[in-house]
């Protein structure tokens, strides 16, 4: 079965997930989108308000604002895969429990697995510490390469807090560039 199928196959069954108590109170499963053969994957924390309503990931304000940096690091949405660490949106958007992030992993590891990306892009505290050091810190840690299963893993802040705090941007350009550095001119870290 190639990736695209594998994926397409997985995502279904995730629809079906009832593993965790975030079902209960969300519309859908946002699964994630994208190429199923990505080098470049990005992980967020979970689905927001219009991610819910559309079942799509990152298409709210932080979502318009991630299409902004992957067009200024010339990374197409089309060419790179979006995911989250939860699939269903926790309510009022709180951060996910420990429990539902426990619940959820399998299906992010999962996705990892199948996309088999190069390189992934946490995007804000709860990815870094699910994927990269529970004890993770995003102001002390972003920026810097972490090394896991043979993939390259940079930490940055979550679109979101870029809204809520501008002078955040430089700093993700910052990282943002170093990702470029690797994914465009094959930089060896
Ligand atoms: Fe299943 Fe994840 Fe949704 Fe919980 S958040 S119900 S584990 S898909």
């Amino acid at each position: 079965m190639n990736r695209r199928a594998e994926l397409a196959e997985y995502e279904a069954m995730v629809k079906e997930c009832r593993a965790c108590p975030l079902r209960d109170g969300c519309r859908q499963v946002v699964f994630g989108e994208g190429n199923p053969e990505a080098r470049l994957m990005l992980v967020g924390e979970g689905p927001g308000a219009e991610e819910d309503r559309l079942g799509r990931p990152f298409v709210g304000a932080a979502g318009q604002l991630l299409d902004r940096i992957l067009i200024a690091g010339k990374f197409p949405r089309p060419e790179v895969y979006i995911a989250n660490v939860v699939k269903c949106r926790p309510p009022g958007n709180r951060l996910p429990l420990p429990n539902e992030v426990r619940a959820c992993r399998v299906h992010l590891d999962r996705q990892i697995e199948i996309i088999n990306p190069q390189i992934i892009i946490c995007l804000g505290a709860l990815a870094t510490q699910t994927l990269i050091d529970p004890n993770a810190r995003i102001t002390r840690d972003r920026g810097k390469w972490a090394r896991k299963d043979g993939r390259l893993i940079m930490p940055t802040f979550h679109p979101a807090a870029l809204l809520r705090d501008p002078a955040k941007k430089r700093p993700v350009w910052e990282d943002i560039q170093k990702v470029m550095a690797v994914y465009h001119d094959n930089a060896v870290i």
